[in-house]
């Protein structure tokens, strides 16, 4: 028997809101419309869901979107999508309004609530939103390209004021619990110093160590990338001036990382990615994730996909160390240091 076609669908960000979520809102209601398919907005994410906070979508409703940062879907954290009331009420919602496929845009909290839906028999697709690059399946999330590009920008000028006044400088960068905003800004930047969470053994000493070493050989700055998963940027600032002498300053960068206007990369790949969850809901999938992986763009089961776990890269941690003076010092960098 033929495939039951799917004839409305559904699109909602949730979670933080990430550069780029809106070429991939813009994505599924043109693709979705091009496939013959009604599609609905749903506003603030489940909250907006359960609210029916909900707008039949034309092609000309994401006009002039493709080029803002946020979500124009608005996004949100709600509560009630963990209870089983909430999901019966999300169900309800969609059978109401006709919505058989979902496309879910946000992060691993997200995906989960997706699952949950798809249990009851709503056909999901989850397309990876977030700064973070935190999610396990994937080697690209939607908002990173451009996060990191603002924090680097940010770092450059930083930088330049830290050399004019021969300061210390730690600058605070997000990612959560995950370094990859940091490390990347280490390479990136040229950074003296990056704290990952994944690898700080908050061994303040050999920061202090590397600041004064630093500065005997000359340097006039030492810029010190320190991610939100390590934190306290503004009492170990305070702590290292103590120790070195050198006049030493917190910025931290907070959210003016998640906003502006998403870089092409992440205009490209969140707009593939929207077209491809719709491709996916259209051939009668359900329960799977948008990925990017060795280069292909591709897809997972959902519950395979939060399974996983993601290590950040040893190489480019070994490489940040080895091309600027630095904390992760290479193997063959210590080596040297004791001839
Ligand atoms: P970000 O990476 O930006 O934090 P996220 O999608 O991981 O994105 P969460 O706040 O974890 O962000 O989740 C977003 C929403 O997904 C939650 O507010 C909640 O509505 C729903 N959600 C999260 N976890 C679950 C769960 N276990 N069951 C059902 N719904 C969930």
């Amino acid at each position: 028997m033929a495939e039951k076609k799917i004839k409305t669908i559904g699109v909602l960000t949730s979670g933080g809101d990430a550069p780029g979520m809106n070429a991939a809102i813009r994505a599924v209601v043109r693709h979705g419309l091009a496939r013959g398919m009604n599609v609905y907005g749903i506003k603030r994410g489940y909250t907006g869901l359960m609210e029916e906070d909900i707008k039949e979508m034309k092609a000309s409703d994401v006009s002039d979107t493709i080029e803002k940062g946020g979500t124009v879907l608005g996004t949100a954290r709600c509560k009630e999508m963990r209870t089983p009331e909430g999901i019966a009420r999300a169900v309800e919602v969609c059978h109401k309004y006709g919505i058989e496929g979902l496309v879910v845009i946000g992060g691993d909290g997200s995906y989960r609530g997706a699952e949950k839906l798809a249990n009851e028999g709503i056909n999901v697709v989850g397309v990876p939103g977030t700064i973070d690059l935190d999610i396990a399946c994937t080697e690209y999330t939607i908002g990173f390209d451009t996060a990191v590009n603002t924090a680097m920008e940010a770092i450059d000028k930083v930088r330049d004021t830290s050399s004019s006044h021969e300061r210390c400088s730690i600058i605070e960068v997000m990612g959560r619990n995950a370094g990859y905003i940091a490390l990347w800004c280490g390479i990136a930047n040229g950074a003296e110093d990056v704290l990952l969470p994944e690898r700080y053994d908050y061994d303040e000493q050999k920061l202090i160590d590397n600041i004064i070493d630093n500065r005997r050989r000359g340097k006039t700055h030492h810029i010190i990338i320190n991610a939100e998963g390590v934190g306290h940027s503004a009492s170990m600032a305070r702590r290292i001036e103590a120790a070195t002498g050198m006049e030493t300053r917190a910025t931290i960068l907070g959210y003016m990382q998640r906003g502006g206007s998403p870089t092409c990369k992440d205009r490209v790949y969140a707009s593939t990615m929207g077209c491809l969850a719709v491709d996916l809901l259209a051939a009668g999938k359900t329960k799977r994730v948008v990925s990017y992986c060795k280069g292909e763009f591709c897809d997972f089961d959902i519950n395979e996909a939060l399974a996983m776990t993601k290590e950040i890269d040893n190489y480019q941690i070994e490489i940040c160390g080895s091309l600027s003076h630095n904390y992760y010092k290479s193997e063959a960098a210590l080596k040297d240091e004791e001839l």
